[in-house]
C-alpha cells in the first residue's frame, strides 16, 4: 500500500506541475469503502489524513475504532435522508448532497449538536439517469435554499462522470463543473463558497486536476481492488 500511495502522490505532483498548479491546492481522499479497519489504520501511518467512506453502517465502525487519529472523514456516498443524523455526528465534508430535503435535515441534525456541517453539492454534469446529482440549471435555486441554513456551509461541488475508461472523454466534464463552479461563484449568494471540486477517481484523477480538482477521490490506485 506504501509503494501505491507514493506512486499516486507522485502522480499528483508531476500532473500538478505541468499544469503550474500547486500540488498543496489538491486534497488525496482515499476511498476506504469495503477496507477493514486494519488496512484504513495502516493508511494512516503511512501518513493519510483524509478518508472517503460511501455506506454509514460501515462508516460507524471505522470513525469509532479511529476516533484517537486525527483524520478528516468525508462522506461521498448516496446519502438518504433518514441517515443525515449518523451523517453529520460522523463526517467533516458531504460530498453528495443534491436535494433540498436533504440538506434540511442535515440542517437540523446540525444545529442539535451546534456543528456547522461542511458540504459539496453533487451535481449529474451528464444528466444521465442512473446518476445521483443536481442537473446544472437547478443549481442556482437550491444553493439560494441552502443559504438560508445556519448550521450548513457550502464549499464547493462535487460530480461522478460518465464512466469511459478514457480520461480525455471525461475530461469536458470536469470541464464543466469548473465552469458551473465560476459561474455560480459570480452570483455572490451570501453564505455560499465555492472553493472545492471534488472530482477524478482512480482511472481520471489525472484529468480532475488539469480541469482544477481541488479534492480527488481515489481508492483502487490506493488499496488494490475491492472485494
Ligand atoms: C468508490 C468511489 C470512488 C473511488 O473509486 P476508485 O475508482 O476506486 O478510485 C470515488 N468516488 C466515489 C463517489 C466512489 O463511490
Amino acid at each position: 500500500m506504501k509503494d501505491r500511495l507514493e506512486h499516486v502522490q507522485e502522480r499528483i505532483r508531476q500532473t500538478a506541475k505541468a499544469c503550474g498548479r500547486s500540488e498543496t491546492d489538491i486534497r488525496l481522499v482515499a476511498v476506504s469503502k469495503t477496507m477493514p479497519v486494519e488496512i484504513v489504520k495502516k493508511a494512516i501511518e503511512t501518513g493519510m489524513t483524509d478518508f472517503g467512506e460511501n455506506y454509514i453502517q460501515e462508516a460507524r465502525e471505522k470513525t469509532s475504532s479511529l476516533a484517537q487519529y486525527p483524520v478528516t472523514w468525508h462522506y461521498i456516498g448516496h446519502l438518504q435522508s433518514n441517515k443525515a443524523k449518523y451523517a453529520v455526528r460522523m463526517f467533516d465534508f458531504i460530498h453528495s448532497v443534491d436535494s433540498l430535503k436533504l440538506a434540511r435535515e442535515l440542517d437540523k441534525h446540525a444545529k442539535k449538536i451546534a456543528k456547522v456541517q461542511a458540504i459539496l453539492i453533487q451535481v449529474n454534469v451528464a444528466k444521465e439517469d442512473s446518476k445521483s446529482g443536481v442537473y446544472g440549471e437547478d443549481i442556482l435555486s437550491l444553493l439560494r435554499d441552502i443559504s438560508q441554513f445556519e448550521n450548513l456551509a457550502v464549499k464547493g461541488l462535487m460530480t461522478m462522470p460518465p464512466y469511459f475508461n478514457a480520461p480525455d472523454k471525461v475530461r469536458p466534464f470536469f470541464a464543466a463543473l469548473r465552469g458551473l463552479r465560476d459561474q455560480i461563484k459570480n452570483e455572490n449568494i451570501p453564505n455560499i463558497s465555492m472553493d472545492e471540486l471534488s472530482m477524478g477517481m482512480t482511472g481520471d484523477f489525472e484529468a480532475a486536476i488539469q480541469e482544477g480538482a481541488t479534492m480527488i477521490r481515489v481508492g483502487t490506485a490506493i488499496f488494490g481492488d475491492r472485494h
